[in-house]
């Protein structure tokens, strides 16, 4: 098999490029699971996944419509010389022909993804504490209705006694305090179980994530990262059966047990304090952390012992600016203290720079592109998550693309450009499309 990692050599990043991930995608697309039979089959299934994978990678809704325009004028289209698709099929075709496609389909391209940049040694920069990679988990609802529903949806009953239907995923990334990117890992999706007559939770779904993604981290250690939610004994407890590690949010209100041990400590004046003082470029900001290793998780016999830190920030006013406090299984130390901190502390990370990007930013994950019958919407939402992923790579994999991202300052302007080229023109390939954007814009194209 081909693999699209190059040598390294000094001069030229190895990695992926657009075409040979598309190729990729290709590739997997085409040995999706189909229902149908018999001979009258006018669209692959690979054009119905990969038609709706450049919609989210284009970030343009109307990039379907646009490139049958462009097919009558040019004789081919954008989506044929840039994604490989053969036909165009319709909206309703596209939905119809996806929502039999289960998602896990589609996860085996993030792990070729993850692996690669693993082999190529991209994601050393993202190394954290005992050189762990920090993985943030958290729930997010990407299709909501008050009418449409399914067997699948998760129920809540709202005030006015209406029920509000929705789906939801958790969808772990891979963050780091020293790394603006983060790297989408495959999401886990919140659905009812068989043989489980209770909803499914945030919990259990990222606890299936990780049984599931568990041999993707036999070279690796890894360090989940959550919110006070997943501070759970069970979990927990599941994070080190993996021997991996985790720095959790713990709050005082879910956490009582532990937090009476804290102030039982505190009045003996056992609880380890440092501080630090900081010029952040406008004021001096002073950090107090405050631990205690080996503290109860809960009230039980049999209750996981865990080491608590707390951070305070404090401006020159006096004002708290950031607070929080977490539980690890790291023996927390005052040489240790600010790197645990920073890594539990890069959780927000998934808040802002995912699931944000993911509902604002162009991919309109929240956009109810359609909700099907089977698995149409969680395979719709896996889609714009790898279109999330893919732009990511090719930030650190393809110099044009890169040097157009940096030169055009935000995404919008970048895919604003895209989406008008592609309407007027037709190129050869992505790599003549970002080439003839830099000529235009007189930047010399790198080698
Ligand atoms: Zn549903």
């Amino acid at each position: 098999m081909a693999t699209p990692f190059q040598p390294k050599n000094n001069s030229q990043a190895a990695g992926f490029s657009q075409k040979q991930l598309i190729e990729r995608i290709q590739e997997r697309f085409e040995n999706l699971s189909d229902e149908r039979t018999g001979s009258n089959i006018s669209y692959q299934m690979s054009d119905a996944a990969l038609s709706a994978f450049s919609v989210f990678f284009m970030q343009n809704p109307s990039f379907l419509a646009q490139q049958k325009l462009v097919e009558k004028s040019h004789g081919k289209s954008n989506l044929q010389t840039l994604f490989g698709t053969h036909k165009i099929p319709c909206d309703n075709q596209i939905r119809n022909l996806l929502d039999a496609v289960p998602p896990e389909e589609i996860y085996p391209l993030f792990n070729f993804i993850f692996k690669g940049l693993q082999e190529t040694g991209y994601l050393k920069p993202f190394a954290s504490i005992e050189n762990s990679l920090l993985v943030a988990m958290d729930g997010v609802e990407y299709f909501s209705s008050q009418k449409i529903h399914c067997d699948k949806c998760s129920t809540q009953t709202l005030k006015n006694g209406e029920t509000h239907y929705n789906h939801k995923a958790i969808t772990p990334v891979i963050v780091s305090p020293k790394q603006s990117q983060v790297i989408p890992l495959a999401p886990e999706f919140i659905l009812p179980q068989d043989g489980h007559e209770k909803q499914d939770c945030e919990l259990a779904a990222s606890t299936r994530w990780m049984a599931r993604e568990q041999s993707l981290f036999t070279d690796q250690s890894i360090t989940i990262l959550g919110d006070d939610l997943y501070s759970h004994q069970p979990f927990c407890e599941q994070i080190l059966a993996k021997n991996w590690h985790f720095i959790l949010v713990c709050k005082p209100d879910s956490h009582q047990t532990l937090y009476e041990w804290l102030e039982d400590f505190e009045r003996i004046g056992k609880i380890s304090a440092y501080t630090q003082k900081k010029w952040n470029g406008r004021q001096h900001i002073t950090t107090e952390y405050r631990y205690m290793n080996h503290v109860p998780l809960r009230n039980s016999d049999d209750a996981l012992m865990v080491n608590w830190c707390e951070i305070k920030e404090t401006n020159e006013k006096g004002k708290v600016i950031y607070r929080n406090s977490f539980v690890t299984d790291f023996e927390i130390t005052d040489d240790n203290i600010v790197e645990i901190t920073a890594a539990g502390r890069a959780r927000w990370k998934i808040e802002n720079e995912n699931n944000n990007t993911l509902k604002t930013k162009g991919y309109s994950f929240k956009h109810n592109f359609g909700h099907g019958q089977q698995y149409l919407s969680s395979v719709l939402a896996t889609l714009i998550i790898l279109a999330f992923l893919v732009h990511t790579i090719l930030e650190y994999f393809d110099a044009c693309y890169r040097l157009l991202r940096e030169y055009l300052s935000s995404r919008k302007m970048f895919f604003d450009d895209i989406r008008a080229l592609t309407r007027y023109l037709c190129f050869d390939s992505w790599t003549n499309l970002l080439e003839f954007m830099l000529e235009q814009l007189e930047i010399p194209i790198p080698n």
